[in-house]
Parts: C-alpha cells; sequence; structure tokens
C-alpha cells in the first residue's frame, strides 16, 4: 500500500514538472515515504533521514519531506529528531503535496500538515499515479482498518476503513490496462470488507466480476483477506473467475486459540483450518500464504508449539514470518508479560526453518510441471523473471520481448522461494490461462 501511495506522490511530482531520477545526489526533492508496523522499519527511516541530512548540507537548495505511516504515528517529533526536513505530512494529505512543496519552497519555516485519521467524510481523492511501467498495477479498494487487532497500529494510522466506489476502482483499473498492466491487485488492509460502507452496499465478489470485464488485465489479485471476514461467495468467486489467480494470502498470526483471543482475532486456529479447506475443496491447486508473528506477549513455548504444529498441519506455501514488536498506543505493547527477545529470535528461526522446508517440499514436487508465467521483468542473474498464477517467481532463459506475456515454463529446479524453469510448448488445444 505504500508502493501505491509513493506512485501517487510520484504522479503529483511528474504533475509539477519532476522527472524522476535514481540518484539521490542528483535529486531537487526526496520524500521518504515510511513504515511503522514494527519498530525494524521505524529505525531505518530515521537511520535513512540521517544520511539524507549530509546531501543536504552538501546541497542546501534540495528540498527534503518524510510523509506515510510513520508521520501519523510520531506527529512533530519526526521534525524534533529530524529538524532539518522542510517538509512533512500525513498520509491522509498525499493530495495536498504541491501546495506544501510550494510552501516548503517558498518559505524559511518546514511545512508540517498532518491531519487526523477521524476526518472520514473527506472524499477518497482520486490521485494521478506515476507508475514505473511494469507489468504489474495496484489499486487501493479499501483505505484503513476497523479491526483493532492489539498487537496493530494500522488502525490508529490509517483510520477507519472507507471502500473506493466500484466505478472508480473500475477506471483506475481501465487506465492501467491501457498502459499495458497485465496483472492488478486490489489493495486493503481487509479487502473481504470491502463495501460495507457503501450505499448501496457492495462485497468483494462483486467488485471482482465487475474487473473482470476490463479488457486487457489478464490476472487479478487481491490481498489482504481476513480469515473472519472471507466468504465462501468469496471462494467460490475466486474459483469461477478465469482471471483471478488462485492463491489466497490469509493471515493467521497464531496457532494457538488463547493468543488469537488475546490478539482479537476473533475466529480460532480450528476455524481458520476450515477456510482454508474450503479453499483446497474448490481449488486443489491454489496457493496459500500467510503471516505469523511470535513471540507476541503470553506466547508460553507450549502456545509456540502449538503453531509450529498448526504450521506443519495446513502446509502453506510461503509464511511471512515476524517476532512481535510492541507499538506505543496498542493494548499488546501494555501487556505485563512480554517475551525476551532472546526468546522470539529463537522462536522465528524454528518457525523459519520449519517452513523452508514444507516450502521446498511443495515446490519440489512441482518439478516437471509445466506453469503458465507472465513475464515481469529481467532476472538478476540473466533470464527473466515472471510469476505463477498461485504468486510463486520463476526464472528462466528468455529475452525481453517476452515482457507482458504469459508463456509456459516447465520446473526444473525449485527452492522455498524461487522456481528455476525452461520455455516449453502447450501440450495442443491448451492455450495459457
Ligand atoms: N490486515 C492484515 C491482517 O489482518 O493480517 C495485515 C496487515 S499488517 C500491516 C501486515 C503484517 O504485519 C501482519 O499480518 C502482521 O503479521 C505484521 N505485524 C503487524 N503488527 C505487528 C507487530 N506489532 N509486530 C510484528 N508484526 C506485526
Ligand atoms: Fe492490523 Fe490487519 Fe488487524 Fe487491521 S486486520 S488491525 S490491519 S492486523
Amino acid at each position: 500500500m505504500n508502493v501505491r501511495d509513493s506512485e501517487a506522490m510520484a504522479g503529483l511530482l511528474a504533475q509539477l514538472g519532476y522527472a524522476a531520477t535514481d540518484d539521490p545526489a542528483e535529486a531537487d526533492v526526496i520524500i521518504l515515504n515510511t513504515c511503522t508496523v514494527r519498530e525494524g522499519a521505524e529505525d531505518r527511516a530515521y537511520g535513512r533521514l540521517g544520511e539524507l541530512r549530509a546531501l543536504k548540507r552538501r546541497r542546501p537548495g534540495l528540498l527534503l519531506g518524510v510523509a506515510g505511516c510513520l508521520v501519523q504515528q510520531e506527529r512533530e517529533r519526526v521534525l524534533a529528531r529530524a529538524p532539518w526536513l522542510d517538509l512533512v505530512f500525513g498520509v491522509h494529505n498525499i493530495h495536498r503535496l504541491p501546495e506544501l512543496l510550494r510552501e516548503a519552497r517558498d518559505g524559511c519555516m518546514p511545512v508540517y500538515e498532518v491531519w487526523d485519521r477521524s476526518d472520514r467524510d473527506r472524499p477518497l481523492s482520486v490521485l494521478p499515479a506515476h507508475r514505473t511501467g511494469g507489468v504489474r498495477g495496484f489499486v487501493n479498494i479499501i483505505h484503513g482498518c476497523n479491526k483493532f487487532c492489539t498487537f496493530c497500529i494500522v488502525p490508529y494510522v490509517r483510520g477507519r476503513e472507507r471502500s473506493v466506489p466500484p466505478a472508480d476502482v473500475v477506471a483506475e483499473v481501465r487506465g492501467l490496462a491501457a498502459q499495458g498492466v497485465r496483472e492488478v491487485t486490489l489493495l486493503g488492509q481487509n479487502v473481504d470488507s470491502y463495501g460495507h460502507d457503501l450505499t448501496p452496499r457492495r462485497d468483494l465478489a462483486a467488485l471482482l466480476e465487475l474487473v473482470h470485464e476490463v479488457d486487457g488485465i489478464e490476472r487479478l489479485r487481491f490481498t489482504t483477506s481476513h480469515p473472519r471476514d472471507m466468504t465462501r461467495r468469496l471462494i467460490a468467486t475466486v474459483a469461477r473467475l478465469p482471471k483471478v489467480c488462485e492463491h489466497i494470502h490469509l493471515p493467521v498470526q497464531a496457532g494457538d486459540d488463547e493468543i488469537l483471543r488475546r490478539m482479537h482475532r476473533a475466529y480460532t486456529a480450528s476455524q481458520y483450518r476450515e477456510t482454508a479447506d474450503a479453499v483446497r475443496a474448490e481449488m486443489p491447486r491454489a496457493s496459500l500464504t500467510t503471516d505469523i508473528i511470535v513471540g507476541f506477549p503470553g506466547e508460553t513455548e507450549e502456545a509456540f508449539e502449538r503453531t509450529l504444529r498448526f504450521v506443519e498441519d495446513v502446509r502453506f506455501d510461503a509464511v511471512n514470518t515476524a517476532m512481535y514488536s510492541p507499538r506505543e498506543g496498542t493494548p499488546a505493547a501494555a501487556y505485563p508479560d512480554q517475551v525476551a527477545d532472546e526468546d522470539k529470535r529463537r522462536r522465528l528461526a524454528a518457525l523459519n526453518r520449519m517452513q523452508e522446508r514444507i516450502a521446498a517440499e511443495i515446490n519440489t514436487a512441482l518439478i516437471g510441471a509445466t506453469q503458465d508465467v507472465l513475464v515481469e521483468e529481467p532476472g538478476r542473474k540473466g533470464g527473466m523473471l515472471g510469476r505463477t498464477r498461485t504468486n510463486k517467481i520463476v526464472t528462466f532463459d528468455g529475452a525481453a520481448d517476452l515482457i507482458g506475456r504469459t508463456v509456459p515454463v516447465e520446473i526444473v529446479e525449485a527452492g522455498s522461494w524461487v522456481l528455476r524453469g525452461r520455455r516449453a510448448a502447450y501440450a495442443a488445444g491448451r492455450q495459457p490461462a
């Protein structure tokens, strides 16, 4: 979602006549778009601001700004810690960038504007976007979150849920298709809640049907889903619509019921399991990925063992793992039974070890199979890089004229994250999906 916000900022800058550069030393304006979901991201942002200070000393005309969730959380503290900044603005102020930049350029004081999340009646402005011309595009369909999981800062910095009207979503997807985008991901913190705040009420399944009609788009994805809100109707829609890829990202966070309760996730491990089973019953080849936090307050060795057993049992294709990071202002940060860092690190390593083995086993089973790969860009070590419908990254020998095309690739090698393949032919009568 931050990538999408950065695209909007880049689009506004392009409208003002700025051109993009990869070299910070050459830039007239640098805006750091920040994340605050874990402390590590926050530390990195401040570290980077320190580095950019040196650049500003060498080039006093450089305008240095910071935006994003860190600002929303830290407010004036950002300016107190980095007083060399020219511009500080929040996640609800992105559309004001042209005015704020002008003020920063013309004035002699840092410009600071952070609107509060409770500004919920303000219409969602449809911002221009500067896309990098890639094969994949991202479209926000719902902003904010109403869930208030006890570990999570998102509802505090991004505000309450606001759905983007379906007509705006479709218009943005059409625009992307016209720019050559082939795969669109519909974004939200909780896309399964899409539309409950619209009149008439809508849901994600209905939105997928609409977006499915846009010519030129070959593949549709959506993220992130919430286990409590994922409906059988949505699963059936994903299975039925050919462009919607059979990959479900469904964060479970923990496999222990007591931890899930303390996280306020509003489901049990077995309820999650039922949803996962329903996905696999409808789409036997679907990939299922998840997020897991280790070391949430009160997580005992037994509770962690239950999470490990759950991971072994469900067999996810991939797991984004993280150590619990206390976020100031969230309930869990004040829980008395915080887990020691060394226990968190040990649990993270054990979970990662187990998941690497499982992912390698799942991926190894694909060796010899031919997959439809949508080619995205040159691979880092040569050849081309693309993705299967199940969202697995595949590298193979090929030339740049394949970018944007879907080609059959036979998998010849498999690791836990990346598959290696070679160009293959379709069996007679079979065309790319
Ligand atoms: N809305 C999605 C959901 O409900 O799962 C995820 C949104 S969150 C921005 C992305 C991931 O960051 C979460 O799934 C969680 O695993 C991780 N995360 C969020 N807060 C965290 C914290 N305080 N410490 C560690 N990981 C955290
Ligand atoms: Fe955070 Fe996701 Fe929970 Fe919302 S549903 S509070 S974004 S973890």
